[in-house]
């Protein structure tokens, strides 16, 4: 079990300390057909050599000195921070501060054993898939994987439907004479293996098509979207109600990627391995806010040396800034350099990036909402929360799989049931259901997802403007980015940016 740093001033998450009565599922599974065998390990593996480069217990004074001498400070301990510290330390040579509110690592994606012993999920269920071939193979340097075809049944009126909506589920809602029409004009008019978009087919001309498009768009689509999203299909990108497209095939999975299962001993675990490396530090419990921020470089004297990266005790208590407690918010800093009062004071992009109050050239790399950075001066982000309620029963299984998907009725939009993604036997099973709440931004409220159309996005961009004149300033992740991605597309873009930032690492340490 990894050890990290705990900052116990902030707390921003509920979830319950971990109990681990460990896996007990001792199957060996092979995973898709392409599995990279064991873990490789990073060049680092070796745990004593970990734990040496870990911080334990609540040390402020670690925290001002691992700031100090960072080379990249990440905010974020999900997908996104964890992968780009891991390359960052590994591939470039940098050392690496992350910096994580919750009190544990893994993000969204982190889960724990419940009371009864089954590996939940805390933050939504999450299901690995993917087709890139890059991301499989670097995640399988830090899992193993357990072999998992994830299966979503929509319940439509009591009759369990497959979703994607397919050949199989027409058959189960229309006569057997007119689902063979139906089927028929859909292999003609898309082909086999298809993908359909339920807005495109809504567009058709042909009779048939539409007789579908219509029963699919009232008893798949209309309500659950209204309930996740608070509003019509029609009223959000159309690329969200597109990631469950109608399928023109028998495929009853809900994800066809070639890579597709569940790290076997849980996300968690994998965020450990990702973590633990010598030049990486990890404080959790700790808002980045409260040791960062950014100004105009005008607003107040700083006595940055040669090396213009600080290198000295800040001395916590000092009389203004976040540390303190006193100090200008950025909003306060931008009305400071201006003229107070236009909106083109507001929009004014920074200059500096503080940390500890001393000006940061290392690199930051940013995974949180943007506008809490500049607190919220444009007013909050559209995003949506999910309140979770997790049921334990002495019984195998409740659900008839994974997942079954409320579209016609009910408050939640989903029940998940964790067995069939861990595949553990204990007799007993824990389910939870998934009720969407509006984001308002309490204290303890978690945005999970970005509401994307049009105004969101400018609105974003906004925000954006505002940290765009910053050197060494990344945004990264479905949060900074807002933007619906899944696992794998955020491990590919964390690579990426590893890419461009760290590559002469490579040759600077690749021995
Ligand atoms: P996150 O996991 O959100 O991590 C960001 C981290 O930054 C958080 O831990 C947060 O606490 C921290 N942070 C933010 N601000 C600060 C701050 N100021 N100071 C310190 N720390 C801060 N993807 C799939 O591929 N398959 C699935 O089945 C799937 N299911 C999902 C189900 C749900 C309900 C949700 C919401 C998402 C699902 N996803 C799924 C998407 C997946 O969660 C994301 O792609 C992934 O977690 C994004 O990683 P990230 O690092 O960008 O963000
Ligand atoms: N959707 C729906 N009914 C379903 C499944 C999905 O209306 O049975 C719509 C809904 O708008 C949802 C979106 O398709 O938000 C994307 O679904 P997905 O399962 O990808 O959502 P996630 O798992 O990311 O919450």
């Amino acid at each position: 079990m990894v050890s990290y740093a705990k900052n116990n001033r902030h707390s921003a998450s509920s979830a319950p300390e971990a109990s681990h009565p460990g896996f007990a599922d001792g199957s060996v599974d092979s995973f898709a057909t392409e599995r990279v065998s064991g873990r490789a390990g990073g060049s680092t593996g070796d745990p004593a050599d970990y734990s040496a480069n870990f911080l334990t217990g609540d040390s402020a004074d670690g925290l001002a000195g691992d700031l100090a001498s960072a080379d990249v400070i990440v905010v974020g301990a999900g997908f996104a921070g964890a992968v780009l510290a891991r390359e960052a330390a590994e591939r470039g040579g940098q050392k690496v501060v992350v910096l994580e509110q919750r009190p544990h690592i893994g993000g969204n994606a982190y889960d724990e054993y419940d009371a009864a012993g089954i590996l939940v999920h805390r933050y939504g269920p999450h299901i690995f898939h993917t087709n890139n071939r890059r991301v499989f193979d670097y995640l399988s340097r830090f899992c193993d994987w357990r072999a998992y075809d994830h299966e979503v049944l929509a319940d439509i009126h009591g009759i369990y439907t497959p979703v994607p909506f397919n050949f199989n589920s027409i058959e189960r809602h229309f006569e057997p004479e007119l689902a063979t029409s139906i089927i028929q004009r859909l292999l003609q008019t898309f082909g086999a293996d298809a993908k359909v978009p339920i807005i495109d087919l809504r567009n058709s001309s042909d009779a048939l098509l539409l007789q579908l498009a219509d029963f699919v768009y009232v008893n798949v689509f209309s309500y659950y979207t209204q309930k996740q999203w608070g509003l019509t299909p029609e009223q959000i990108d159309p690329s969200v109600t597109a990631r469950v497209p109608i399928y023109t095939g028998r495929d009853n999975r809900y994800f066809t990627d070639t890579y597709q299962g569940m790290p076997r001993n849980g996300y968690t675990k994998l965020f450990e391995e990702l973590l633990k490396h010598p030049r990486i530090r990890v404080h959790v419990g700790l808002d980045a806010q409260e040791v960062v921020r950014f100004d105009y470089g005008d607003v107040e004297s700083s006595d940055a040396s040669k090396d213009p990266r600080w290198r000295e005790e800040p001395g916590r208590n000092a009389s203004k800034g976040p540390c303190g407690g006193e100090g200008p918010t950025a909003s306060d800093s931008a009305v400071e350099a201006n003229d107070p009062g236009g909106s083109d004071a507001l929009d004014r992009p920074f200059e500096r990036i503080l940390v500890l109050e001393r000006p940061f050239s290392g690199k930051l790399i940013y995974t949180g909402p943007l506008d809490l950075l500049a607190d919220k001066r444009f007013g909050l982000l559209p995003y949506r929360s999910l309140d979770f309620v997790y049921k334990t029963y002495e019984q195998k299984h409740v659900l008839p799989c994974g997942t079954v998907n409320y579209t016609v009725d009910k408050e939640y939009t989903r029940i998940t049931e964790f067995t069939y993604l861990t595949g553990q036997e204990l007799g007993r099973t824990t389910i939870m259901e998934e009720y969407p709440r509006a984001f308002e931004g309490a204290v303890g409220q978690i945005p999970y997802y970005a509401i994307l159309n049009s105004e969101n996005e400018a609105a974003y961009e906004r925000y954006r403007g505002l940290f765009a004149k910053l050197d060494g300033f990344f945004t990264l992740g479905r949060l900074a980015e807002y933007r619906y991605y899944n696992m794998d597309q955020i491990v590919a873009r964390a690579l990426e940016l590893a890419d461009r930032l760290f590559s002469f690492g490579e040759l600077r340490h690749g021995a």
